[in-house]
């Protein structure tokens, strides 16, 4: 078991180029970046076949689950076979950890790992009662910088000019924790904001200029407005790169012009998951965000990790092209390297050239919000991200906005609660909710009830937005 550990570390090793610091201008490792799509697959093949043993051999989880069909690491020979493992899902992961209490059986770290080469517990943000947390190693946080450092130097975030304030609070999220460390690794200095509350952060932001602002598009929504409000203006503050994730931001095209505009920025976002890909696995580049009249696209990191798109009810991979559910294979943890892992967010999987010259693949449009968060109205396929998109081009429409859902004599109900800004005239809010109400009905193909709400009476979202209540199996 030893040996195949070894194995590993030596192939993740190996294809770490650029460990230091970046080759220069403008990739950070550029036999990675602008690698052909065949290297790319021999990459993916070469660690693939050593990630299968390592998991068969050391995360008990994945020892059940293949042994239970049968199937042999060694089966396991390129990606084309990679179809042959099948899918593992959240909720698999929920019922390990309630069999085999406080840390379940899905990664690599036992006790003797966690004590001799442990580093940080992280926690996904489930809902779910027991949470499923993961051990990662001193390994993974290196591996981490890394990664991170790659995505921000295609953003343009630069040592000697940038510097970066990152708006959590230090807890036990993966995000953030990574960007630390990578903004550690490429000289870039932070302006430490966890524990400082919101006020606080909009006076740093005024005062000590970082060029950078990394936190969750609804709170740099959020903190813009509260800078208002405080008579600071954003759009005129030091920031020059927001960097988001945790939520769909860049792909909703209202939402990202709202965000630029308030900001006077550029919008970026990095994409991933506790469970197996806590690093930028995906992440959008300088040369795409510049286009702002052009939908978004998000580049994939293919040597690190193993990206598909699943169709959401049989979990069969769909073809490039196609929209269907994310599904990731790590290629790039000492901890986590989970296999399929079934991340459930839409998106569509594109091969066409970026103008910045990174090859690989790329999510067009960016991720659209987890399958979770989809509703059924009416035989309707709805996001929360989609009406978010509606509302938002409603200039006079505040940034808080509700979704509720209910029954009414066996019918779906689908009303949007919105707040007209303050200095829109109470004589234009019924020609404002009729706007509101066009802006839905041409993106959702769905006719929402809109309800206008006196301004400042939803609750401000700080961190991950709620919009979402769906009442309908309630009494
Ligand atoms: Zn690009």
């Amino acid at each position: 078991m030893g040996d195949v550990r070894a194995e590993w570390i030596d192939v993740l090793e190996r294809h770490r180029p650029n460990r230091e610091r970046a080759e220069g201008e403008p990739y950070w490792a550029p036999s990675l970046e602008t690698a052909t799509p065949e290297r790319l697959r021999e990459i993916q093949d070469e660690k693939l076949r050593v990630a299968v043993r390592y998991a068969y051999g050391s995360i008990p989880f994945y020892r059940r689950k293949l042994d239970r069909i049968g199937l042999a690491p060694d089966d396991i020979r390129s990606v084309d076979d990679l179809g042959r493992i099948p899918i593992t899902t959240k909720q698999e992961m929920v019922e390990d950890v309630a069999a085999n209490p406080p840390w379940g059986t899905y990664t690599a770290v036992d006790d003797e790992v966690w004590k001799g080469r442990g580093w940080q517990l992280f926690a996904s943000s489930g809902t779910t009662a027991q949470a499923r947390v993961f051990r990662y190693t001193r390994l993974d946080r290196s591996l981490w910088a890394w990664a991170d450092a790659r995505a921000l130097w295609a953003m343009s975030v630069r040592p000697g000019q940038d510097s970066a304030l990152l708006a959590f609070g230090y807890g036990p999220h993966v995000w953030l924790w990574g960007t630390h460390y990578a903004l550690n690794l490429m000289g870039i200095p932070i302006v430490t904001a966890g524990g400082v509350d919101s006020r606080g952060r909009a006076r740093f932001v005024d005062q000590y200029k970082p060029t950078v602002l990394a936190c969750t598009p609804s709170y740099a929504m959020y903190l813009g407005n509260l800078m208002l409000d405080m008579g600071l203006d954003p759009a005129t503050s030091s920031v020059r790169i927001l960097y988001c994730a945790g939520e769909p931001g860049v792909g909703v095209p209202s939402t990202r012009r709202r965000l630029e505009e308030l900001w006077r920025a550029d919008l970026h976002e990095c994409y991933g998951c506790t469970e197996a890909a806590p690093t930028a696995a995906a992440y959008t580049c300088s040369a795409v965000v510049a286009r702002k009249d052009e939908p978004v696209s998000t580049h994939l990191m293919e040597d690190t990790h193993i990206w598909e798109t699943v169709d959401p009810e049989t979990l069969e991979p769909v073809p490039t092209g196609q929209r269907g559910l994310s599904v990731v294979t790590s290629l790039f943890s000492e901890a986590s390297p989970q296999l399929r892992f079934l991340v459930g967010d839409f998106t569509t999987l594109a091969d066409e050239p970026c103008p910045c010259g990174r090859t690989g693949r790329r999510a067009r449009g960016g991720f659209l919000g987890r399958a979770d968060d989809m509703l059924n109205v009416r035989g309707v396929t709805l996001f929360p991200s989609g009406v978010e998109d509606a509302v938002r081009r409603v200039a006079e429409i505040g940034e808080e906005f509700q979704i509720v859902v209910t029954r009414e004599r066996e019918l779906d109900v689908l009303t949007v609660q919105v707040e007209p800004r303050p200095e829109v005239a109470a004589e234009r809010h019924a020609d404002v909710a009729l706007r509101v109400e066009t802006e839905i009905i041409s993106r959702c193909e769905l006719r929402p009830v809109v309800e206008l709400l006196p301004y400042g009476t939803l609750p401000k979202t700080e961190f991950k937005a709620r919009r979402l209540k769906d009442l309908r199996n309630t009494p």
